[in-house]
């Protein structure tokens, strides 16, 4: 798990099926999916969260934590998105940055989502690893959590 994955709002970039399509580039087999490299490295606004917070997209935090208002209405209402979906909190993982350093998310977040067939990142998405099991991405392409 890599740090410059971590984005401002909290979301690993590294588990997103956006950045996973990417990383093995799963449209030349056989996917149509829209690549990211990742919130920082991209350089720009999520493709997932659309009208980012100004403070965001001017760049000026490194992470939410650092805000005035964290966590704010819109963090919130996204966190509780993932929380319900994706098996995931991005107010969890910055309160964890925040209180016990981002080695401390890292080594936590490589545990959690290590494949145990291939030892690859599992996408929060879809629950999948993108290395072992794309077979069953094929058979449901709106495959998520075991909900086949
Ligand atoms: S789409 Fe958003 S969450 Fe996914 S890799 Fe890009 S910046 Fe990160
Ligand atoms: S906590 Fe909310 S207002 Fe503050 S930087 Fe994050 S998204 Fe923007
Ligand atoms: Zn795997």
């Amino acid at each position: 798990m890599n740090e410059d994955l971590i984005a401002p709002c909290g979301m690993n970039c590294a588990l997103c099926a956006a950045y996973q399509f990417r990383l093995h580039d799963l449209n030349k087999k056989g996917f149509r999916r829209t690549y990211c490299p990742g919130c920082i490295p991209r350089g720009q606004n999520c493709l997932h969260m659309g009208d980012v917070c100004e403070q965001l997209a001017q760049g000026t935090l490194r992470f939410c934590f650092e805000c005035a208002v964290y966590p704010c209405k819109r963090l919130k209402a996204l966190d509780k998105r993932y929380r319900t979906k994706y098996h995931m909190s991005m107010i969890a993982n910055l309160d964890q940055i925040r209180d016990q350093g981002m080695a401390a998310l890292l080594a936590q977040e490589a545990q959690k989502w290590r494949c145990p067939t291939c030892g690859g990142s599992l996408c929060c998405h879809n629950g999948l690893c993108m290395n072992c099991q794309l077979d069953d991405l094929r058979r449901n392409p709106k495959y998520r959590w075991n909900e086949d």
